[in-house]
């Protein structure tokens, strides 16, 4: 079932999370036994990350450097295959511009299709760890609006090539990325709003935002997409602070502000475990307020660990 129906057959707030493929070699039992115990919650779809290609290099006889394309969490679509076999919820995997021409493209969503997989969150991608800046690849799309383009294009039957005859359209409900305290590369939120709204108009059907630590920033970002015409649900996206390092990892990273009141908290914190429970107590008080306010799912960053997530949904699911 799409996303989009599972939101309007909600009588309240959903559960949702994302989790990360395991890492090369690891178990998918590891991953399994993270997901099981957030199936009591009753997720109805769950997002799993996509992570393209790094060049790692390898140091060979003589000193001399080997550059090698690596890609350390592949198997993004056959953990959602996994997930509907295992867990019978819609799997929502991401798929990305980067790493990726319009053909592969195309290959991987027939996958999909072929699967039964019918939701995506449709992403750009990051630049490679070795770039500075996004660069497509040849044959690939720049922006999420086109990969949207191309997605939309077989759900209307129209594949790459054009002497296909009567070929069968796909039907998959597209989700997008949205950021309350708008993309890093944006020169600013308008400006970031104005390539939302023509994801929107290109056929994203929901909108998952990046994770805030402010709510305020939520709202305020709801507002300005009302105001701009984007009508579509806007999912807001959490994750609990979980370690001593996130008060700066998280902004260099992610590019957002920690509010004073959390940064102070977790600044007088002496170990991890502190900073772990002020970031699960933070992050049940931000969903408390966005469940009273009504947002349609509450959707949590997992990093592919459960134990915050289970805590934070006991005590509001
Ligand atoms: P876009 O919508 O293409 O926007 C990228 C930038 O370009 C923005 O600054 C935008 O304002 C600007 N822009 C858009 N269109 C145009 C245009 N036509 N002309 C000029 N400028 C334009 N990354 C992964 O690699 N794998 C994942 O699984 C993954 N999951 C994510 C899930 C969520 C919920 C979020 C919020 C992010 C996720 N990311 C993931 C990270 C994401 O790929 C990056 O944030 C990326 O830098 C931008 O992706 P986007 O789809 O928002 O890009």
């Amino acid at each position: 079932m799409k996303v989009t129906d599972h939101i309007k057959n909600a009588k309240d707030t959903l559960f949702s999370f994302e989790i990360l493929p395991p890492k090369k070699g690891e178990s998918i039992e590891t991953l399994f036994g993270h997901i099981d115990p957030l199936m009591e919650f009753k997720p109805p779809f769950i997002d799993v990350t996509y992570h393209r290609e790094e060049f790692v290099y390898k140091t060979r006889e003589g000193g001399l450097l080997e550059r090698k394309t690596v890609r350390k969490r592949p198997g993004t679509v056959g953990i959602c295959a996994a997930i509907k076999h295992r867990y019978d919820v819609d799997p929502v995997p991401h798929i990305i511009c980067g790493g990726f021409n319009m053909e592969e493209t195309e290959n991987a969503l027939i996958d999909l299709n072929f699967l039964g997989i019918d939701n995506l969150l449709a992403l750009r991608g990051d630049a490679m760890k070795s770039e500075a800046t996004f660069v497509p690849d040849e044959g690939g799309h720049s922006y999420a609006s086109q990969l949207i383009e191309q997605i939309q294009g077989m759900n209307q039957g129209h594949y790459l090539d054009e002497e296909l005859q009567n070929a069968v359209p796909t039907d998959f409900c597209i989700g997008v990325a949205g950021y309350p305290e708008k993309h890093f590369e944006a020169p600013n939120l308008n400006i970031d709003l104005k390539y939302l709204k023509k994801k929107v108009e290109l056929g994203a059907e929901y909108i998952v935002t990046q994770m805030f630590f402010d709510n305020q920033k939520y709202f305020e970002f709801v507002d300005k997409c009302r105001e701009a015409g984007i009508d579509i649900p806007i999912i807001p996206g959490l994750k609990p602070l979980t370690t001593l390092r996130h008060l700066q990892m998280l902004p260099s990273v992610f590019h957002l502000d920690l509010p004073d009141a959390l940064a102070d908290e977790v600044a007088n914190c002496k170990d991890n475990k502190g900073a772990r429970e002020v970031g699960v107590e933070w992050t049940i008080h931000q969903s408390k307020e966005l469940m009273e306010k009504g947002v349609p799912v509450l959707h949590y960053y997992s990093m592919g660990k459960s134990e915050n997530v289970y805590r934070i949904a006991k005590a509001l699911f």
